[in-house]
């Protein structure tokens, strides 16, 4: 594996380590291009921020470190500062600012809630989801892909659904057809294949294979020891074999 660009750091409150022990497991493991894209910061209107996010107060010292770490492992390997965020259509607009704002260089899209997040608060990986959920999960997805901001969908399977396999794949062919279709790389999650959780769900690689979508795989790195994981690489490498998807190593950073 060439480029990983889902790294998280402990600033997001449910990851270990420091930056620079996942930095030097994954130059160990040949990786080139290291991209980090810890959970987004963002202050609600009111004050709240999200528990499993970076918080405001901590963002600038993440995007220091991480300079400071690229000058220090220069020619080793190429470190790119990024986040991982929600599209959150009301929100949208003062979110892509903030962390413009911070400086990012990236953004991938992981949709951890659905909607506009908070406060309703519905998460993609609850338990009894409805039809009409699923739909805001999907449309929310789309919509966030339209902007052009992404430069990637994280785990575009996390959404748990496991009532009706009809509904299942009616949704999981809508987002397909708009990923291909504005060409933006899905991620086959190797921490999700680490954890045994419900992603990668085979049901909905069969149809990004079928409709001919562009996949990318990403660790997730919560942890210094998830910063490189060859077991799940050979299990991700399968499902590409098995559903003929097309892997690519390198992404097409988008500009914010
Ligand atoms: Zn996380
Ligand atoms: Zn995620």
């Amino acid at each position: 594996m060439y480029a990983n660009y889902h790294t998280h750091t402990f600033r997001c409150h449910h990851a270990t380590g420091t930056e620079e022990e996942y930095i030097k497991i994954a130059i160990e493991n040949g990786i080139k291009i290291m991209g980090f894209s810890d959970h987004a910061p963002f202050v609600y209107p009111g004050g709240f921020q999200a528990g499993y996010c970076v918080h405001a107060e901590d963002a600038e010292d993440y995007i220091d470190t991480l300079k400071a770490l690229r000058e220090k492992y220069k020619g080793k390997i190429e470190i790119i500062i990024g986040f991982e965020m929600e599209y959150y259509p009301i929100y949208f607009d003062d979110m892509l600012s903030n962390v413009k704002k911070l400086g990012a260089e990236y953004l991938i899209l992981g949709q951890h809630f659905i909607g506009n997040g908070y406060p309703d608060g519905i998460g993609s990986c609850s338990p009894n989801h409805t039809e009409e959920m699923f739909s805001c999960y999907t449309d929310g997805v789309i919509e966030g892909m339209k902007t052009g901001k992404f430069s990637y969908l994280a785990h575009p399977d996390m959404f748990l659904y496991a009532e009706n396999d009809e509904i299942y794949n009616r949704e999981a062919k809508r987002l397909c057809e708009a990923a291909k279709e504005l060409e933006i790389p899905l991620e086959i999650n190797l921490l999700g294949i680490h954890s045994k959780r419900h992603y990668p769900k085979e049901a909905f690689w069969k149809i990004a294979g079928e409709v001919g979508c562009k996949v990318i795989f990403g660790f997730d790195a919560h942890s210094a020891d998830r910063a490189y994981d060859k077991e799940s690489l050979k299990i991700a490498e399968k499902i590409v074999k098995k559903y003929n998807l097309k892997l690519i190593d390198e992404l097409d950073i988008k500009e914010l």
